[in-house]
């Protein structure tokens, strides 16, 4: 009897996991009482979208419903397109300090750093983030390629990934570093040295899985003459080199680089994205301009990190922090194509990365530009404009809801209550 009541329940079990697979799932109508509309950069009221198969068929006041459509009312919500945060790291749970960072490489196994990146993907989820860029995995090999995938194939909740895997540096730029050399240590990077070695890793990292390549363009930071300057890691003809190999192969590159020395090399080996920036000056933005180049600021990590990094890496770390604030500032007046970006993962996941937006305003940027850099930007970033960034036909139905007016108070984006992705609902 037992026995058998446990198995109608396993059965039954079994047939609602099938389900979603066979189904054709109902189309939803979603009503918004506000809807940000990023592309016109206007608020509309009482609107009415309706997805389908994942994707949204159709906005405006007036439209007509599916039958047999299931309604979601958000008529007291402000709705907008799913956030995009383009700099995070699934596979790092804080590294303020580098005993924090060493810590992670030297005491938890890949695995077990995986099943955390698990929690840190769901958390971005749930925060409103429908899609990342993660730029790098910190010596957790391509296990963000492995993430990305469990997420695709519905096995666990999260966004969609766009992996860079595990960055490159040279020889002796990157932790871990200071310990003894009898001791054989994981790298925070694939270490890779000469062009040919270059042109080979590249190759290596699209092969496992990477969307993106990532690398750090500096290092050794310090402040003359009111500029902030950096040890540059790369000679001019490696970076070139990696950044040709990757355009080759489909791939966009991404540069860490603080430093202003740091970032005119990233510039002259024409990367796509420069990350952080803290040190730019008026030329180099000016060049941004030039080339169209994105920079993803991370900027509340800056504020975030800054006592207790200068407590161990001296008081540069503060200084970095006010460079930071006015080459926001200069870089919005001369129109940088800016991204948001967190780096959440340098700070602890349980602190909402969406703390960027109120940082970006409180450094001069209007609120629908903050909202901007998140969705229109950031997909344009990612060349997923045909698909992510807007509420639009045609677009996936990535989807968030705020009670607040996000426009009057950026932090209400700290405080999303409802996210669809892919037509799917995570929370509400
Ligand atoms: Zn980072």
């Amino acid at each position: 009897m037992r026995g058998r009541i446990w198995l109608g329940l396993w059965f039954g079990a079994v047939v609602l996991v099938a389900q979603p697979a066979v189904e054709k799932p109902a189309p939803l109508v979603i009503h918004a009482g506000r809807l940000v509309d990023v592309r016109a950069g206007r608020v509309l009221r009482d609107q009415t979208i309706v997805v389908e198969n994942g994707m949204i068929t159709q906005v405006g006041a007036r439209v007509t419903s599916p039958p047999n459509a299931t309604t979601i009312d958000l008529s007291s919500s402000t709705v907008l397109p799913g956030l995009i945060d383009a700099h995070t790291h699934i596979l790092l749970q804080g590294d303020v300090t580098a005993a924090d960072y060493d810590e992670q490489l030297l005491k938890e196994s890949i695995p077990y750093r995986t099943i955390r990146a698990t929690v840190a993907a769901r958390t971005a989820l749930m925060n409103g983030f429908t899609s990342i860029r993660d730029l790098e995995t910190e010596g957790a090999m391509y296990a963000d390629v492995d993430v990305k995938r469990a997420i695709e194939r519905q096995i666990i909740p999260g966004p969609r990934i766009f992996c860079s895997t595990r960055a490159f540096a040279p020889t002796g730029m990157y932790p871990l570093l200071g310990y003894s050399w009898e001791l054989k240590l994981p790298e925070g990077v694939q270490i890779v040295d000469g062009v040919d070695n270059i042109r080979k890793a590249v190759r290596e990292q699209v092969k496992y899985g990477a969307d993106w390549i990532k690398y750090y363009s500096d290092r050794r930071y310090y402040v003359k003459d009111g500029v902030l300057h950096s040890w540059v890691n790369f000679p001019d003809e490696e970076a070139r080199a990696l950044v040709e190999e990757a355009h080759r192969l489909g791939r966009r590159v991404a540069s860490h680089a603080i430093g202003s020395d740091g970032i005119a090399a990233a510039l002259r080996a024409g990367v796509d994205s420069v990350e952080h920036g803290d040190g730019f000056t008026d030329d180099l933005l000016d060049e941004m301009v030039r080339k169209g180049t994105y920079w993803c600021p991370t900027i509340f990590i800056a504020d975030y990190d800054a006592k207790a990094r200068a407590e161990t890496g001296g008081p540069v770390w503060l200084q970095m922090r006010e460079l930071e604030e006015q080459a926001f500032r200069r870089g919005l007046a001369k129109h940088v194509k800016i991204v948001f970006g967190t780096d959440v993962g340098g700070f602890p996941w349980t602190v909402n990365a969406a703390k960027e937006f109120s940082y970006m305003v409180r450094y001069g940027m209007p609120p629908m530009e903050a909202i901007r850099s998140a969705t229109l930007a950031a997909a344009d970033l990612l060349e997923q404009q045909d698909k992510l960034g807007a509420i639009e036909a045609g677009k996936a139905a990535d989807i968030v809801a705020v009670h607040g007016d996000p426009l009057s108070d950026i932090s209400e984006l700290e405080r999303v209550y409802f996210v669809m992705k892919n037509g799917v609902v995570y929370k509400q």
